[in-house]
């Protein structure tokens, strides 16, 4: 293994090493080019998966171009950037032994990264919920407001849903009802 392989075994353990090619350049050279990857990677064979996330690029990458030229209009330089980084999420590709690996952007907007994100929470909350008797899932919505009031509701929304967290909270702490 190389210099940069040790590396990077040593920060954390999720990233492998991978042969891309079994091509030698002269004696002097290492028998084959190494590249890093992270994570666990895709089943390339698992066509389901692959045709899921290809609708998933598709739709973001549209969506990023039209919120580019918002983004561009209102001069907003940081979202164009974050824009662009969920345009190309898994662009660059990787496959070795039937898997295949990319880097993930993680931005608020990409719908393949939201997807993954959307699996980590469940797994973590569904443990819980399942414990409890009787959940419901209630959705709190309002009419649609003007740009300029957008900040003031989004705001006053977050004030409202820590208060009625704390009031739960607190009655828990104490006891008295559910948490
Ligand atoms: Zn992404």
């Amino acid at each position: 293994m190389g210099k940069d392989t040790k590396k990077a075994h040593s920060k954390g353990g999720s990233i492998y090493t991978l042969a891309q090619s079994g091509t030698k350049i002269s004696d002097t050279s290492p028998s084959f080019y190494e590249k890093l990857v992270y994570g666990m990677g895709t089943d390339g064979n698992n066509t389901k998966a692959l045709e899921g996330r290809a609708k998933c690029k598709l739709i973001t990458q549209k969506t990023m171009l039209q919120l580019i030229d918002v983004a561009k209009e209102k001069g907003a330089k940081d979202r164009i950037k974050s824009y662009w980084n969920a345009y190309y999420c898994q662009c660059n590709i990787t496959s070795s032994n039937g898997r295949i690996y990319g880097k993930y952007c993680k931005t608020r907007f990409c719908t393949l990264c939201l997807r993954i994100r959307k699996a980590t929470i469940i797994n973590v909350y569904l443990p819980i919920i399942e414990q409890w008797e009787n959940p419901y899932f209630v959705t709190l919505t309002v009419e649609a407001v003007k740009e300029n009031q957008l900040k003031k509701w989004v705001d006053g929304f977050g004030i409202v849903f820590r208060k009625i967290t704390g009031k739960y909270k607190k009655r828990a702490q104490r006891g008295k009802g559910k948490n």
